[in-house]
Formats: C-alpha cells, sequence, structure tokens
C-alpha cells in the first residue's frame, strides 16, 4: 500500500539524517545502517522508491537493500508497530474500524456446494484464489511474486477454514507440522492443534501454499501476512508423504532448483521447495532426484543450524548452492535479491556457477562460513 508507507516514512523523514522527499516517491537521506560517508558529512546516499505498490529502500553507499517497511523495523519499530496495525485495518483484518467496509467482505464461508463437489485438489471451497483478492495480491506483488506465480496461490481470512477442507476429506485430525527448520518458526503452536490462546489465532489472515505430490494434495502452508503470527502454519494430511512444493511440475530430467521457502522457489525456473531445510525428503520422494538437484539453502554464513544442513547434505552426496558472490552478500534469501533488483538470469546464474558437491563443496563452504 504504497500510500500508508509514504505517510508512515514521512512521520520519521524529520528523524533521518538529511531526510528530504525529492519527489512523491523517493525519499532520500544518509544511510543509517553504514552511517553513510564518515568523511563527508553531507553525502545521503540512502533512497527509498516506489516499486510497483510499495517503496524499497536501497543504500548506493553500503549497498543495503531492504524493504522500506523492513527499514522502518529496524530503525523506528515503535512506528514500524503503529504502521501494522493501520495496515492490517487498511487490509480489512480489523474492519469495525473501517464502517465503509462490511465485514461481511471479509468472512469466508466455506461454500457447502462446493465442498460436496469439490475436486481433491481444487481449493476454491475454503479458499479464494491470491490472484481475486486485492490485499493477498498486493501482498505478494509487494515482494515481486510474478503475476503468473500468484495465480497458483491462495488466500485465507482465517486459517482455521483450512481445516474445513480437512475434515470434509475425513481427515478427523489435521496435524500442524512443526517442521524442524528456520522458516517454520514454531512460536506459538502447542501439541495437537489446540486452540488455545497460543494456538491458531482466530482471525489470521494467510497466503495459502498447496503441496500436491503425485496428483494429490498432502497438505498445505499458510504463510502469515503479518510477522507478529507464526510465519509459517503447516497442515499435513498424509503422514508418509513428505510436503514437497511444486514437486509435480518440475521435469526431473532437467536441473532442478530446490529452496527451503516455497515463496523463493516462485522466482525460479524448473524449481521446487522443501518447505523448511530438511532435504532428506528428496530421497524419500525419488532417489534419482539427488542426480539433478541443486539444494538452495539461505544465504546465513553465520547461522550454525543451516550451515549444518548445507555440510550434511554435501554428506549425504548432494549439490549445493554456496553462496560465494559478492553480489549476494547482503541478501539472505532469493526473494531479497529479487527486491534489492537482480533479476532471475543473474540468480540462477550464480546458483549453477556456485554448485558444488563433495570435496569443493567442502573446501567452498569452509571458506564461506563465518563462523
Ligand atoms: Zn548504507
Amino acid at each position: 500500500m504504497l500510500w500508508l508507507e509514504r505517510k508512515y516514512l514521512s512521520q520519521v523523514v524529520s528523524l533521518l539524517d538529511m531526510g528530504k522527499w525529492t519527489n512523491d516517491n523517493t525519499l532520500n537521506h544518509r544511510c543509517p545502517y553504514c552511517g553513510d560517508s564518515q568523511k563527508n558529512k553531507h553525502k545521503a546516499r540512502g533512497y527509498h522508491f516506489a516499486v510497483k505498490q510499495s517503496f524499497v529502500y536501497k543504500c548506493h553507499n553500503c549497498g543495503k537493500s531492504t524493504s522500506s517497511v523492513r527499514f522502518l523495523k529496524d530503525h523506528f519499530p515503535v512506528v514500524y508497530k503503529e504502521y501494522i496495525k493501520e495496515w492490517l485495518t487498511e487490509s480489512g483484518k480489523k474492519p469495525r474500524t473501517k464502517p465503509t467496509r462490511s465485514a461481511n467482505d471479509f468472512k469466508f464461508t466455506p461454500r457447502k456446494e462446493l465442498l460436496n463437489t469439490m475436486k481433491e485438489i481444487d481449493l476454491s471451497a475454503v479458499c479464494f484464489p491470491a490472484n481475486e483478492k486485492h490485499v493477498a495480491r498486493e501482498f505478494l506483488q509487494s515482494r515481486m511474486i510474478p503475476d503468473e506465480q500468484i495465480k497458483n496461490l491462495w488466500y485465507v481470512t482465517n486459517a482455521k477454514s483450512l481445516t474445513v477442507y480437512a475434515n470434509k476429506r475425513g481427515i478427523s485430525e489435521t496435524k500442524i507440522d512443526k517442521g524442524a527448520s528456520t522458516h517454520f518458526d514454531t512460536r506459538g503452536v502447542d501439541d495437537g492443534h489446540k486452540e488455545t490462546q497460543h494456538g491458531i489465532p482466530v482471525d489470521d489472515q494467510r497466503i495459502v501454499i498447496p503441496f500436491i505430490v503425485n496428483g494429490e494434495l498432502v497438505g498445505m502452508t499458510g504463510r502469515a501476512m503479518d510477522d507478529s503470527f507464526l510465519r509459517y502454519l503447516t497442515l499435513r494430511f498424509k503422514d508418509d508423504v513428505p510436503l514437497v512444493f511444486n514437486y509435480d511440475k518440475v521435469d526431473k530430467t532437467k536441473t532442478v532448483l530446490v529452496t527451503e521457502g516455497p515463496l523463493d522457489s516462485l522466482f525460479l525456473p524448473n524449481s521446487m521447495a522443501i518447505a523448511g531445510s530438511d532435504y532428506k525428503k528428496l530421497d524419500e520422494l525419488d532417489t534419482k532426484l539427488k542426480d539433478n538437484a541443486i539444494l538452495i539453502f539461505d544465504n546465513e554464513t553465520r547461522n550454525k543450524q543451516i550451515l549444518d544442513k548445507v555440510s550434511s547434505a554435501i554428506d549425504d552426496g548432494f549439490t549445493v548452492c554456496i553462496w560465494n558472490d559478492r553480489r549476494v552478500a547482503n541478501y539472505k534469501d532469493i526473494n531479497e535479491m529479487v527486491l534489492a533488483g537482480l533479476s532471475t538470469d543473474v540468480i540462477v546464474d550464480i546458483i549453477t556457477s556456485n554448485a558444488y558437491s563433495g570435496l569443493s563443496a567442502k573446501t567452498k563452504l569452509s571458506e564461506y562460513k563465518k563462523i
């Protein structure tokens, strides 16, 4: 929501060193990440500018690149909280405070007639198509997810409606998959899907990402649109099938790019996501996949958990991407690289030229890691 971001950026202009709007869509100031030039106090190389429906921040001194919302979070946490509150209101999460919109616009009642006739992998009975709901489309577009990919995603105003789907399919107990990774933060989830104050927030809108494996919907994950909620809420419908995103659509005879996060995979050709860091699930699905897969873990040189995963993936014979490239040094995942302006071609080129296995992977990993 460009206007809303502009409003909150405007609130902090006077607090920023040399902060000024150079036009409606460009805010310039000294970069608080690097301090900008130490010698020349008049250099101001941090810029916020509009990209589609969002502002992004870029420093031409240190190269820091992030969303402007993230910038607010980093430097003005109180203003950021206010922003989030208003964003939630504006995006319909708290329709009561916005009387011009009817609360019914945001409530989702499972469509009984559809439930009775739905095909297994059709979620339209319980979700909205993400490209048909403004708030979902805007959220995804602000992360620069391509429009043709948005069409494959879904949106719910309340994560609980996902369990309706599971019940309809005769799955009495929908399991929350805790995963074991950094992506699948388990903050606030109780065992056994209890609905307590620590359980699923009652009014929790999410982007829904389906896991379809061999033609069957085996689970889905709901990505929170507000980081104050559990970031990924993953429901598993079958115990014995690994949750992998986009598995059915990739050509396994060609190089397959495998990311941790499903959203990251949307930027890459012939890619899938393991929805976490448990790469071993690839072997469970198809042992031959190892020959063509490049595992792409997040770019975190100091994250022991991820580095250990990379190391054991190498031990298990996988090819991994070791992000030894200055162009991506500041970005921890593919979405951040895209937001920073790197093209898919450049990212794919970096991945393929930094893909290693065996001993050379071990060597590259030790050059890469900073702990
Ligand atoms: Zn900087």
